[in-house]
């Protein structure tokens, strides 16, 4: 052993390698020097590997760190921080490529969580909680979207860090995006109807649960799962339904529940839901919600609700100026049911 080897074992290892060709032929050094080359090629390649999958890895905390919303920015950021302190002592590479796994790892579970939370399962039952978590918070909801006005709500709700609930429809697949950029930005997917025509989906309890497969799948196709949040057309206590199966409302609801789902009825209303209102009527309608601590507000995002989109700001100001927050509706929210009329 020789004083080098002791100094510096990689070193080391390389000269006795060396040496042990050093009485032979020429040929074996130049064989020596390959493996040492291709060695270092093999290093410089795996280094290019894990510095492009640390910018992919980058780019989804990016992403899901924007659908996340404000409070979970502000950890990914410190996570950023820190791996940035850390590169200035240890190798750059693999210190931003550690860091960059395990905050990819937290989004992960907190997507895992999420549709954990949110996915139908038929062996789980979600409560009707009448009553509120005792936060002001109102839970906005939109029916009849995707639609062209859907990415303007989207980017008030983000202005104003907001989040809500669209109550889907099948009724334009050139919008379907939207249902998961809509998720993506923290937003939850609930299903409305495929079709939204009353005469198919209460025709019958079979012709029901036909349509709402159906939106289920448009859903699952742009989130991944089909959740288990439901809101009827015209609301449990519709009574158009009677027009074509007489006490279709009363099979249903409780069938639904059966299946896993459950369905959101509301206790305030813009009114948008008939003809089209002025924006100040939309928003003397929203923000008139009487002492509810939990305000589930029915609004409307299919193409004609243009006044909507005008009235949003000013609905979310109110609320905000009030103390309220806006919350994505999870199995912890308040479940308000009508009373059924058919
Ligand atoms: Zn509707």
């Amino acid at each position: 052993m020789s004083q080098g080897d002791s100094r510096n074992t990689r070193r080391g290892t390389r000269r006795s390698d060396g040496g042990s060709g050093m009485g032979k032929k020429s040929a074996h050094v130049v064989a020596i020097a390959l493996v040492v080359v291709l060695a270092t090629v093999g290093i410089a390649i795996a280094a290019m590997v894990r510095s492009n999958s640390t910018v992919t890895i980058t780019d989804q905390t990016d992403v899901s760190t924007s659908a996340d919303g404000s409070s979970s920015r502000e950890v990914v950021s410190d996570q950023s921080a820190s791996s940035a302190a850390s590169a200035t002592t240890d190798a750059s590479t693999s210190a931003a490529s550690d860091s960059s796994t395990s905050a990819s790892s937290s989004d992960s579970t907190d997507e895992a969580a999420r549709q954990s939370d949110l996915e139908l399962d038929p062996s789980r039952t979600t409560d009707w909680l009448d009553h509120s978590n005792g936060v002001k918070t109102v839970y906005l909801t939109f029916d009849d979207g995707p639609s062209e006005n859907t990415e303007k709500v989207l980017d008030i709700l983000d202005q104003y860090g907001a989040h809500a609930t669209f109550f889907v429809t099948g009724m334009r697949s050139d919008y379907y995006n939207m249902i998961g950029e809509a998720y993506r930005r923290g937003n939850t997917i609930g299903l409305h109807t495929y079709t939204h025509d009353y005469a198919t989906c209460y025709a019958s309890v079979d012709a029901y649960f036909n349509d709402l497969d159906q939106i289920g799948q448009v859903v699952k196709d742009q989130i991944g799962y089909v959740p288990y949040l439901v809101r009827f057309p015209g609301g449990s206590s519709n009574t158009v339904s009677k027009s074509y199966c007489s006490g279709i409302m009363s099979a249903l609801a409780p069938e639904l529940l059966a299946r896993g789902y459950q369905y959101y009825d509301w206790n305030v209303s813009s009114g948008d839901g008939g003809g089209v209102l002025s924006a100040d009527e939309l928003v003397a309608n929203a923000t008139a919600y009487g002492n509810f601590t939990n305000v589930i507000l029915l609004c409307h995002d299919s193409s004609a609700k243009t006044t909507t989109v005008e009235a949003l700001p000013r609905i979310i100001e109110y609320y905000q100026s009030q103390g309220f927050v806006f919350q994505a509706i999870t199995r912890e929210t308040v479940v308000v049911h009508h009373g059924i009329q058919n």
